[in-house]
């Protein structure tokens, strides 16, 4: 983002605007910390500003300030749509291409808004007016701050913006251990704590709320670990019908892949957790070091992300896509290896 655009985005804001923020499908902590910040942020300035996400969100989140505004496309599409088409400025956060807001794609690319991109995944779709694109950044939320300061704003900056943010920074650096943290990062959760974000209280809001169930499907993740020591990878599965067994809810089994990078020596880890409604298998993938889960999903599981975090998808049997990564792994045992 230049001088210049700072400039014209300063313009643009300078009177007020009717304003929507867009996440990507299946909001994360990153998603709607960012979004929810900014909404409190542009409504400092006056600004009419709608979050909308395309799909529902876990419950660890649902106490975010601002939560109870945030409108759902696929429940309340109508209205989303009539405030798209009728829209200022779109804010498009934490997503880098409009297909990964799902059925919000066709929608937010036929509109005429000035189309605002604030996003740290890679290799970015050109669709934005104005583009903040960094992939070295912690998370979409701590673009936000540096948004917010990049407009002369870090000082009006109140506790509801700094918990949102927080929320976004932590979630996505894994409660900043993640190598995208910088000393920057942690210079910005300062100031965030200064401002008002209560680091304790929002740790317990989004870790220790657990639900019995989610623990015990957690405990049925672990037994079904399974380790290839040759690849230093190792894998998880959820089937549909286990997800039931455990009541499974919306967020139940985020962050259970990172079990399978806590064990020794490995450096890659997935989840398959099956979806019977969507008809696909969702994976997920992180790794250690220099190895690239976003090439290996874009290359082999239709997705992409970071290079330690990425997502993908199959169409294929729980059991076949899991035969799938089994049957590729050894292409990499160099590269998996070498680290
Ligand atoms: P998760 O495994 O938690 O769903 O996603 C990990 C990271 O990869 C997140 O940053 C997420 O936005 C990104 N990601 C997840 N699924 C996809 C996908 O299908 N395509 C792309 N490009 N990125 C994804
Ligand atoms: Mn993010």
């Amino acid at each position: 983002m230049t001088k210049e655009d700072i400039k014209n985005i300063k313009q643009l804001l300078a009177t007020q605007k009717k304003i929507v923020i867009v996440p990507h499908k299946n909001p994360d902590g990153d998603a709607i910390g960012s979004t929810l910040g900014l909404y409190h942020y542009l409504l400092k300035h006056n600004h009419n500003v709608t979050v909308m996400v395309p799909n529902d969100y876990p419950t660890f989140l649902k106490w975010i300030p601002g939560n109870e505004t945030i409108l759902k496309h696929d429940s309340q599409t109508e209205t989303c749509e009539n405030l798209i088409e009728t829209a200022d400025i779109i804010f498009t956060l934490d997503f880098n291409a409009f297909h990964r807001t799902g059925n919000m794609e066709t929608v937010l690319a036929e509109s005429s808004a000035i189309k605002i991109m604030i996003d740290h995944h890679q290799t970015p779709d050109d669709y934005a007016t104005y583009m903040f694109s960094d992939v070295n950044m912690s998370s979409t939320a701590e673009m936000i701050y540096h948004f917010i300061d990049m407009l002369g704003d870090a000082d009006i900056i109140d506790s509801n913006i700094a918990t949102c943010l927080y929320v976004g920074i932590m979630t996505d650096t894994g409660s900043f251990r993640f190598p995208s943290t910088t000393s920057k990062t942690h210079q910005i959760i300062a100031k965030l704590i200064e401002k008002g974000a209560d680091n304790t209280q929002i740790h317990n809001n989004v870790y220790d709320t657990n639900s019995y169930e989610r623990l015990q499907l957690l405990g049925r993740a672990l037994s079904n670990l399974k380790v290839i020591p040759e690849s230093r990878a190792s894998y998880i599965t959820l089937s549909q019908e286990e997800l039931n067994t455990f009541n499974y809810k919306k967020g139940d089994t985020e962050g259970v892949v990172n079990y399978g990078l806590s064990l020794e020596n490995i450096i890659l880890a997935a989840i398959f957790i099956e979806d019977k409604q969507e008809g696909i298998i969702k994976i997920s993938l992180r790794s250690k070091g220099n190895f690239s889960v976003n090439e290996f999903s874009r290359a082999h599981f239709n997705g992409g992300g970071h290079t330690n975090a990425a997502g993908g998808r199959s169409e294929l049997s729980l059991k076949d896509a899991v035969e799938k990564f089994i049957s590729i792994l050894p292409s990499y045992n160099k590269a998996l290896n070498d680290d």
